[in-house]
C-alpha cells in the first residue's frame, strides 16, 4: 500500500476486531499480576529489551499505545521496530549510550547538525567522543572503537543535504545513524539507502502541531532491542497521551508535508530575488527554508506578525528564528563556522497558511532592514 494509506491505517489494524474507532488510550502507570512468579519472569525478560505479549508490568517499561506509535514509524520507515522516548535528544542519548555499553564510544559525525546534537558530541557529556567528517574523510576516519556515523540530511539549520547511499557505503559494518527530522519518512526513507537507524524528533512534523514532545528511533530489531534495555534502565519513556497525539500526527504527516513544502518552495523562489536576501538554502525539498539576509537577522524576527518569532519546527503555523543565537546559540562560533552556520542566516519552518499571506508577512519585516 502506498505511504499515504499506511499513514492511516499503521498501528490500528486490529481496531475493528476491538470494536473501536479511534486508539485507546492507557494511561496506567502499572499491571496488575496476581501471579508473582510469572511477572518476575516477564520483567526479567524485559529488562533485556525483548518484546513479549501481554501488558508492560510498569508504565515505564512499555505501554499499549506507545507501542501502536512505534510499529506504525517503523513500518511508515521501513524499518522492522522502533522505540519512543521521551524526546528527540533522549533518543540520541539512548542511541550512543548503546553504542558506549557495547565498547564503541567514538562516533564520526558530519556538520552541521541540530545545535544539541553538536552540543551533545563535543562536550563528550555522556562519555563518547567524536571526530567530525565531511561525507568524503567519513571513510578515513572511521576507527576499531567507531560506534556510530552520524549524519543529518537536511541538515539543521542550512538544510545542506548528503548522499547517503555513498555514504552508508564508506560506513562499511559501522551503523549510519540519519536524523531524518527535516525530511520526515514521506520525503526520504534512509534505511532504504542504507541507515541503520533513523531517527526523528517527534516533537517536530510527526507531532505537527506544535503541542507534544517526543523521540523516536526507527532500526533493526537488534538495535531496538539494546535502545529499549537502555530505556528500561534510564527511563526517557515517552509518556501515552504524546504516542497518542503523535500516532494521530501521522495518519495527517503526508498531506501536511505536501503542502508546506509547496509553499516553501515558492517563498524559497520569491526570497531569492528579494533585496535583503543575498542568500538563499533549499535543497527542491522540505518544508524549511533558510536564507541569509543583508540586514541584522534578528530585526526580522522582530518584525513578522503571522510568522511565530519561536525555536522548533514542523508546526501548522509557521516559525522563524536565528540559529546563531538560539537553536546553535549552544555551539561555539568556530563550530557554527565549520557547520556553514552564517550569523546572518534565518531559518524559516512553513506551515500551512496561505503561501501570500506568508509572503505579505515576511517581505514586510525584510523590507525594515532593507537598503
Ligand atoms: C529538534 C531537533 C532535535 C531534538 O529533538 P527534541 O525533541 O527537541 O529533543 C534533534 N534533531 C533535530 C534535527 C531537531 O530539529
Amino acid at each position: 500500500m502506498e505511504l499515504a494509506t499506511r499513514a492511516v491505517h499503521a498501528g490500528r489494524d486490529d481496531l475493528v476486531a476491538l470494536g473501536l474507532h479511534a486508539v485507546p488510550l492507557d494511561l496506567s502507570t502499572t499491571y496488575p499480576a496476581r501471579d508473582t512468579q510469572a511477572e518476575a519472569v516477564r520483567l526479567e525478560t524485559l529488562a533485556t529489551g525483548e518484546r513479549i505479549p501481554g501488558p508492560p508490568v510498569y508504565g515505564r517499561v512499555g505501554n499499549p499505545t506507545v507501542d501502536r506509535f512505534e510499529q506504525a514509524l517503523a513500518q511508515l520507515e521501513g524499518c522492522d521496530d522502533g522505540v519512543a522516548f521521551a524526546s528527540g535528544m533522549a533518543a540520541l542519548t539512548a542511541c550512543l549510550l548503546a553504542v558506549a555499553a557495547a565498547g564503541k564510544p567514538h562516533v564520526v559525525a558530519v556538520r552541521p547538525l541540530y545545535g544539541t546534537t553538536d552540543h551533545l558530541l563535543a562536550s563528550g557529556l555522556l562519555g563518547t567522543s567524536v571526530t567530525w567528517a565531511t561525507p568524503d574523510t567519513v571513510r578515513a576516519a572511521l576507527r576499531r572503537d567507531t560506534g556510530l556515523v552520524i549524519v543529518e540530511t537536511p541538515a539543521n539549520p542550512t538544510l545542506a543535504t548528503v548522499d547517503l547511499r555513498a555514504l552508508a557505503d564508506a560506513c562499511g559494518d559501522v551503523p549510519l545513524l540519519v536524523d531524518n527530522t527535516f525530511a520526515t519518512p514521506v520525503l526520504q526513507r534512509p534505511a532504504e539507502s542504507g541507515a541503520t537507524i533513523v531517527l526523528h524528533s517527534a516533537t517536530k512534523f510527526l507531532g505537527g502541531h506544535g503541542d507534544v514532545l517526543g523521540g523516536v528511533v526507527a532500526t533493526t530489531e537488534d538495535f531496538a532491542r539494546r535502545l529499549r534495555q537502555i530505556r528500561f534502565a534510564t527511563g526517557a519513556m515517552l509518556h501515552p497521551l504524546a504516542g497518542y497525539l503523535l500516532l494521530r500526527g501521522l495518519s495527517t504527516l503526508p498531506v501536511r508535508m505536501k503542502a508546506s513544502s509547496q509553499t516553501a518552495a515558492t517563498l524559497a523562489t520569491r526570497l531569492a530575488t528579494h533585496p535583503a536576501v543575498s542568500k538563499v538554502h533549499y535543497p527542491g525539498m522540505g518544508a524549511l527554508v533558510a536564507f541569509e539576509v543583508t540586514g541584522d537577522p534578528r530585526e526580522v524576527v522582530a518584525a513578522v506578525r503571522l510568522i511565530t518569532p519561536a525555536v522548533s519546527l514542523g508546526s501548522v503555523d509557521s516559525l522563524i528564528q536565528h540559529p546563531a543565537s538560539l537553536t546553535h546559540g549552544v555551539i561555539d562560533a568556530e563550530s557554527r563556522a565549520d557547520g556553514g552556520i552564517s550569523d546572518r542566516l534565518l531559518r524559516l519552518s512553513v506551515g500551512l497558511e496561505d503561501v501570500d499571506d506568508l509572503w505579505t508577512d515576511l517581505s514586510k519585516a525584510l523590507a525594515i532592514i532593507e537598503g
